[in-house]
């Protein structure tokens, strides 16, 4: 009974690319199938494979998932893998009928065929659930066999499942579930009839980038890619999209839907690993930098006071310029000190309330000079966090700085200090200039300044000790309204 399981398995693997080219050539249904760069004995192959093993069911179900995966990311239509998929189990069964086996084997094949092809869909219909109720919903139209209720239940599907859009040949929305109203801020009254790109527009992409949609639409294809969008309240989210076009009788694109998966999460925590990774790379370079220029300029700074003391008026002048000028230099050298030695400084126990009151005093009077009103709320007095209250404090003056140099014609910066036992929050807002999203992007990057005088390193050093602290940083900003950072610190 085993021997003859076996036996029908070597059988299947020999006659593999046999039996698969037979199913093309006598099924028209088939014929779709090879379009698509697939190996369409491997079926064949895998079914002969499970047989010839202990536990068949399981072992087909396994493979035929990583089958019904591979489908649905190189985007085989559903009905195209379901009709192949149809064809592959009549094949197995001509060949079992030419094949002299017990009616028990064959019912054990069969059934192992009947869970591979089950496993199959299964996993195609996660991988691309989407595209499949659109594909559907797609070839329903094009062979105008839609009734009411199919149309309805798909759209329920799509509804519930995803974010949706349906946009009419000049990208006007002609309808948009609620899920779309809630990831964009835009009520449906606000949305209907909106042109979908330049209403979401948020400047993160290049003109080729939209182009190539544009072009994939006017074409008929499925276009499937990250976008970054812009909600009404300026905030930017990610979605993963899958834009599918319908064609009219002429083969113009006549409107397309519009399905979307809100990846922003997935997104801000690629970007904070891309962050990280940076900076540590440039922990290294300051590490060695800091090092190297450190001890010239302690000789340079000692020799040029002496010089200073000694010469002539316009000396002493000079003198007092190359003095500041390195002064600078030492400065911006401390500043990447923060790289070099991460762990150098044992932490102790740090009163946030103090350090912000701190650093706020040190402002207080530049602020006040500008125009602006300073204040700090502190909600939880008593918050106390493992850490070094020299660099603390360095990141709420690099914060507050930022905030005051965002005010030119003065305005509010307001600090405050949340916290339970688990977490100590800090805000620091300005009213000022803000930041587009941009210029958000870049936040953080070595060197990455707008100003005149500006040296792009205060964010990054404040990145840098926030992250030595564990704790998180986070900013919203719109341009002409202000800015939020928000930081976070484990208690
Ligand atoms: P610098 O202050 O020397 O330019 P930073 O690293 O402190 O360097 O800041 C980098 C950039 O981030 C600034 O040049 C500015 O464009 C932007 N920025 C930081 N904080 C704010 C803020 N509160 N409001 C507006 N822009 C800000
Ligand atoms: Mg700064």
């Amino acid at each position: 009974m085993e021997n003859e399981y076996r036996l029908l398995a070597e059988k299947l693997e020999d006659s593999h690319s046999q039996l698969a080219s037979r199913l093309m050539a006598e099924n028209d249904c088939c014929s779709n199938f090879s379009e698509f760069s697939f190996n369409n004995t491997l079926p064949f192959r895998y079914l002969a494979a499970a047989l010839a093993s202990d536990e068949p069911v399981p072992e087909a179900e396994a493979m035929f998932a990583g089958f019904g995966k591979e489908m649905a990311l190189s985007k085989v239509p559903f009905h195209v893998l379901k009709d192949y998929l149809y064809c592959f189990k009549e094949s197995i069964t001509l060949f079992l009928e030419a094949e002299t086996t017990s009616v028990k084997t064959a019912m054990l094949v069969v059934k192992v065929t009947d869970s591979a092809v089950k496993s199959t869909f299964t996993t195609f219909r996660r991988f691309q659930k989407d595209s499949q109720l659109a594909n559907r919903l797609r070839s329903l139209y094009e062979e105008e066999r839609i009734t009411l209720k199919e149309l309805k239940d798909l759209k329920n599907a799509l509804k519930e499942a995803t974010i949706f859009t349906i946009t009419d040949k000049n990208d006007k929305i002609r309808y948009a579930n609620e899920k779309f109203s809630e990831i964009t801020k835009y009520s449906s009254e606000e949305l209907a009839g909106k042109n979908h790109h330049s209403l979401l527009y948020s400047g993160c992409h290049n003109d080729e980038f939209y182009a190539e949609i544009r072009r994939a639409i006017k074409n008929g294809e499925i276009w499937n890619g990250e976008i970054c969008n812009k909600a009404k309240d300026g905030s930017l989210f990610w979605v993963d999209t899958t834009i599918i076009p319908f064609m009219d009788s002429e083969g113009e694109s006549y409107q397309h839907i519009s399905i979307q998966h809100d990846i922003t999460d997935k997104k801000k925590a690629e970007e904070s690993l891309q962050k990280a990774e940076k900076i540590s790379l440039i922990g290294e370079m300051a590490a060695g930098l800091a090092h190297e220029i450190r001890n010239p300029l302690t000789t340079i700074k000692g020799f040029m006071q002496i010089l200073g003391n000694f010469s002539e008026d316009k000396k002493t002048l000079y003198s007092k310029t190359v003095l500041e000028e390195i002064e600078r230099i030492n400065f911006i050298v401390s500043e990447l000190m923060v790289f070099s030695r991460p762990h150098a400084i044992p932490f102790k126990d740090c009163c946030l309330a103090e350090i912000i009151e701190n650093a706020s005093e040190i402002l207080a009077s530049e602020a006040e000079f500008k125009g602006i009103s300073l204040t700090s709320r502190v909600r939880a007095p008593k918050t106390v966090i493992a850490g070094d209250k020299n660099q603390l404090t360095q990141v709420f003056l690099n914060l507050i700085k930022n905030a005051i140099e965002s005010l030119p014609l003065g305005g509010n910066i307001d600090l405050f200090l949340t916290g339970d036992h688990e977490k100590a929050r800090i805000i620091v807002a300005d009213n000022g200039i803000g930041m587009s999203p941009v210029q958000l992007e870049r936040l953080g990057e070595p060197f990455f300044t707008t100003k005149e005088t500006g040296n792009g390193l205060g964010l990054m050093v404040s990145y840098k000790i926030i992250e030595t602290h564990q704790g998180s940083l986070l900013v919203e900003s719109e341009p002409n309204k202000g800015t939020r950072f928000v930081i976070t610190f484990p208690v």
